[in-house]
């Protein structure tokens, strides 16, 4: 079997983590290095590496994954946020299990880094 990813490390609680909401599919917990005020990860529980790895029938949980980004924003009292994916080491991807990043809490400017 594979080795285990970062993130699954979290959802099987081997690793701690701040986590903020969890269902059957999807986990959010807070960035352990955070780039704003306000800085949370979105991950499917399925560990597919990278957006551009995911198929068809990863479509609806990659879907939650947004719904769900956008609720915690709105939840920790944030109208204005951005959310990220990383895709691939050359965009900046240091954890191969796909994750949307919830950044809020200081102006964001366009276009980013
Ligand atoms: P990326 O660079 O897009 O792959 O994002 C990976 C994110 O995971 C970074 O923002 C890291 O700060 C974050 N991270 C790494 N280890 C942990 C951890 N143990 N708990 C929470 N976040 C983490």
């Amino acid at each position: 079997m594979a080795d285990k990813t970062l993130f699954e490390k979290i959802i099987d609680r081997e690793i701690p983590a701040d986590i903020l909401f969890e269902d059957e599919t999807v986990i959010a917990f807070m960035d352990i290095n955070p780039q704003a005020p306000f800085h949370a990860l979105v991950c499917p529980k399925k560990p597919v590496a990278k957006v551009s790895d995911a198929e068809a029938s990863d479509e609806g949980v990659l879907g939650h994954c947004m719904t769900k980004a956008a609720d915690i924003a709105k939840d920790a009292g944030f109208e204005d946020f951005r959310l990220v994916v990383n895709n691939g080491a050359g965009a900046g991807q240091t954890v191969f299990h796909i994750h949307v990043h919830v950044l809020a809490g200081r102006s964001l400017t366009w276009p980013p880094g």
